[in-house]
């Protein structure tokens, strides 16, 4: 009989603890990542100095990543390229971490993803989002060889932030249907090991009762982030990560700037599209239930006034949100509706979900 398997991608090394950055040298040297410490670490603007002090790496050399550009990507890659380092750590919020995930790409050395925040679900994907040309494309980079995430410095980070990880976990539960609607209409394949993973990270943080104040809690947050950085390496895609609740993300970003972030806006957007599906597709409406209930248990946003935008504001997002995403097939793209029934459905879904 023959034995076939497939070999996924993954960290060597995954560390979220107190206090773990300033192991970080031991880790790396442990794991034959950088055995000279020849390691160039980038910071963000924020608490870069603070953690550069606490490093356990005397002679690493370090960068400040200021914008989360292309350009100041591929500027930091060609300083990587020059240096000859082992390897490059990444410390910060999704920013920074972006940044130095592609410059190592381009510097062909491995990258650590250093965590301050849980923000987002970038954390351990093949993936950086980076602003370019007005726009803010996804690009594959390659997958972090090890992920560290301090909770000391999660804690120390604005409690909306850490939270915020929250919506962009669960929102997963509304990419996965909508992933699942594209293989039932279009024929989509659908990896069911890439489903698997996305889909325990979400519900292992959807009935937990307690919050960002425990350790306990963050630690199956940010294992649940890491999670769905491997569901979406295993896909090669966003799509186990990404459907109609980050096209309307997406949509609200370009059209309002500056609007909340990017985990609040994500629950919110998986939960009016769980809305259109309890509406269209008789998806049940406990399930709806559970994800609002989460959201609110967390402060999140449910309804468009949280995060400062009136119900037009949101339709207006709501229809243009399948263009932000052209080629990907959500719910949004099936229903297809048109901008007054779009209108309704706001209305009705700030009706359903209010507090
Ligand atoms: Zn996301």
């Amino acid at each position: 009989m023959p034995l076939l398997a497939r070999m996924l991608p993954s960290p060597l090394a995954i560390d979220v603890r107190r206090g773990a950055v300033a192991s970080l040298g031991s880790v790396l040297a442990d794991r034959r990542i950088a055995t000279e410490g020849r390691i160039a670490v980038a910071v963000g603007p924020g608490q870069g100095a603070q953690i550069a002090a606490d490093l356990d790496l005397p002679h690493c050399e370090i960068f400040r990543v200021d914008e989360g550009t292309v350009d100041a990507a591929t500027e930091l890659g060609k300083k990587l390229r020059s240096g000859a380092y082992e390897a490059v750590a990444g410390i910060g919020g999704g920013k920074t971490i972006d940044v130095t995930k592609f410059a190592a790409t381009m510097a062909g050395i491995p990258m650590v993803a250093v965590a301050t925040n849980l923000a987002h679900d970038g954390i351990a994907s093949p993936v950086s989002s980076l602003e370019h040309e007005g726009g803010k494309p996804s690009i594959g980079v390659t997958m972090p060889i090890a992920v560290v995430i301090d909770l000391d410095y999660v804690r120390s980070a604005p409690s909306h932030l850490v939270r915020s990880g929250v919506g962009d976990v669960v929102s997963n539960i509304s990419a996965i249907e909508d992933w699942e609607l594209a293989g039932r209409v279009n024929g989509e394949p659908v990896d069911g090991m890439s489903v698997t993973f996305a889909r325990v990270a979400a519900e292992a943080v959807l009935h937990r009762p307690d919050s960002v104040d425990s350790d306990a809690f963050l630690t199956v947050l940010a294992e649940g982030l890491v999670l769905s950085g491997m569901a979406m390496s295993v896909a090669g895609s966003s799509r186990p990560a990404s459907g109609a609740c980050h096209e309307v993300l997406h949509a609200v970003t370009q059209l309002y700037p500056g609007t909340s972030n990017h985990g609040e806006l994500a629950g919110l957007g998986a939960l009016y599209a769980s809305f259109l599906r309890v509406r269209h597709l008789d998806w049940p409406e406990a399930r709806m239930r559970e994800i609002r209930d989460c959201l609110v248990r967390h402060e999140l946003p449910v309804a468009p006034s949280d995060v400062g935008l009136d119900e037009e504001a949101f339709t207006r997002a709501v229809v243009r949100a399948p263009d932000t995403r052209p080629g990907r097939f959500t719910i949004l793209e099936h229903l297809n509706l048109s901008e007054d029934e779009i209108g309704r459905s706001v209305k009705d879904y700030v009706e359903a979900v209010g507090r």
